[in-house]
């Protein structure tokens, strides 16, 4: 008698373990009455923090970029001078004074500003009337 009634009582449990195992396992199975709890779902993770908006773009002329000075150690390599008309003619003979950051290729400064930046002197403003030996002329 106990047997049996142990028998009808296990019918609807095996069932519901049988069903849920046959599912597309989308669901999780029903706990037997017997099992053990069912582990509990991880947290999710906390969300990222906010990414700081990147800062405003420098602007070209008056940005906080500072102007290099004709006496770093780079800008003397290069001949650099804010005023294209100062240029050593004597050791740079190909030097024009129509030559100008404001038409080499390599100046990125905005039309018309006052200086810009050149990727030869990175953190720094050239004059978009200076010059340096390494002027190439902007194509145009
Ligand atoms: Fe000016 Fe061009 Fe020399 Fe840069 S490379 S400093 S833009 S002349």
């Amino acid at each position: 008698m106990t047997t049996r009634r142990r028998f009808i009582f296990m019918i609807p449990a095996s069932g519901a373990v049988l069903a849920a195992a046959c599912s597309d396992q989308a669901t999780p199975p029903a706990a037997a009455p017997d099992a053990a709890p069912a582990a509990a779902p991880m947290a999710a993770p906390p969300p990222p923090a906010p990414v700081p908006a990147a800062p405003p773009a420098a602007p070209e002329s008056s940005g906080s970029a500072p102007m290099l000075d004709e006496a770093d150690p780079a800008a003397v390599a290069l001949g650099y001078v804010a005023d294209t008309a100062r240029a050593d003619k004597t050791k740079y003979p190909n030097h024009a004074d129509s030559q100008s950051c404001a038409t080499c290729g390599l100046y990125q400064g905005t039309a018309g500003a006052d200086a810009g930046p050149c990727p030869l002197f990175a953190g720094k403003q050239v004059a978009a009337q200076g010059w340096c030996a390494s002027y190439v002329k902007k194509p145009a």
